[in-house]
């Protein structure tokens, strides 16, 4: 498939691996802030290629794993309510709430669809005015501009009964957070290229610079996550700390103008809790005064709800990178994808998922692999 299979190709991905061998001296640690270059990273077992002086750290970047037990919570509340369609993508679906998830709230009666775009719930709230109609809103940059779009339709088509349960979040603050941890062994970043496709990249320099770490903006695709990885190892060794793009065929300096246009209308930046992190300042995006009678936690009542965390799971650590799946105790015994205790065995993007989907049940055992492909 075009712009998929060469990015897959196993002679440059060897040659790649050659040049980042060549130039590493001594031991590097290196994020990648997004779930799904965890997954590829995984996937191709790239890690177990590297060489033993360069180690990657699996970063916050699954939007449903951050996305805070208050919210799922939340929506569990208002998915149950009479007369409300409550509209999500798929993955939010098994997310485990304090004592339930949203499959469990359709099979006992609520209005729990699945739809693959915010549009399809405007659309539903088009056709069934006499109901309340109400989009989960959560994820990062990525997702954002289209259900900015969802909302400024809404009020413009005066479809009174749409609203949005916003959880966004945002990456930069989060790179911020990381990094000022007292615990942090991060030296380095590979910025989500998809996250850049929109937002571009005027955010990382100051990032860069202050905490003295590269921050080279990658893809996904096997090629993509060696190329970002040499770049990065190539600045640690020269002693460099800079913004640098291997995503060039997807990211612009300056992202997507229209889309940040309409994030800019529709949002603003507001605290925002992750799950297992804490709060982070600045780190979400909430609908601004003039969007608020689309905001869903104003036209319900939520407040009040107390959530309780499962005291075993460590997802939490998980997505601070401060350890890895196989090292929570329930991994694949009582927390399997079929019985997720937290939202990172749920998400397809989350790290406890992909170490059991690819079969990482010892991290400690580097293999003879062939590269990718
Ligand atoms: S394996 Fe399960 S219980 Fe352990 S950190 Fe991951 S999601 Fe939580």
């Amino acid at each position: 498939m075009k712009y998929i299979d060469e990015f897959n190709d196993p002679e440059l991905a060897r040659k790649l691996l050659e040049d980042i061998r060549a130039t590493v001296t001594r031991p590097w640690a290196l994020m990648e802030v997004c779930g799904g270059q965890t997954h590829s990273i995984i996937r191709h077992g790239i890690d177990q290629l590297l060489p033993d002086e360069v180690e990657l750290i699996h970063g916050p970047g699954c939007p449903v794993c951050v996305t805070p037990l208050e919210v799922i919570d939340k929506a569990l509340a208002i998915a149950a309510r009479p007369g409300v369609i409550f509209c999500s993508f798929g993955d939010m679906l098994r997310v485990p709430g304090t004592d339930r998830d949203l499959f469990r709230v359709r099979s006992e009666g609520g209005d729990v669809r699945v739809v693959y775009s915010p549009m399809d719930a405007l659309e539903l709230a088009r056709r069934h005015p006499d109901r309340e109609v109400v989009f989960f809103g959560i994820g990062f940059e990525t997702t954002a501009p289209a259900n900015a779009m969802a909302v400024h339709q809404a009020r413009r088509l005066g479809l009174a009964n749409f609203s949005l349960l916003v959880s966004h979040v945002r990456v930069p603050p989060a790179i911020e957070a990381v990094m000022t941890a007292p615990t942090c062994r991060v030296q380095g970043f590979l910025a989500a290229g998809h996250v850049c496709s929109v937002m571009g990249t005027a955010e990382y320099p100051d990032l860069a610079e202050r905490h003295r770490v590269p921050l080279v903006v990658t893809g996904f695709e096997p090629l993509d996550i060696l190329e970002g990885i040499r770049r990065a190892v190539r600045q640690l060794e020269r002693g460099e700390h800079r913004v640098e793009n291997a995503y060039a065929r997807a990211v612009q300096e300056d992202g997507n103008p229209a889309a940040r246009r309409m994030i800019e209308e529709v949002f603003e930046v507001t605290d925002r809790s992750w799950r297992g992190i804490g709060r982070i300042p600045d780190s979400g995006w909430r609908l601004t005064e003039a969007f608020r009678a689309h905001d869903a936690e104003h036209r319900f009542d939520v407040t009040g709800i107390r959530t309780e965390e499962p005291a075993v799971c460590r997802s939490g650590e998980v997505l601070q990178g401060l350890i890895k799946p196989t090292e929570c105790p329930a991994f694949g015994t009582s927390c399997t994808p079929r019985t997720p205790l937290g939202a990172t065995m749920v998400s397809s993007e989350g790290a406890c998922a992909a170490y059991y989907l690819y079969r990482r049940m010892d991290t400690t055992t580097r293999k003879e692999m062939s590269p990718v492909g």
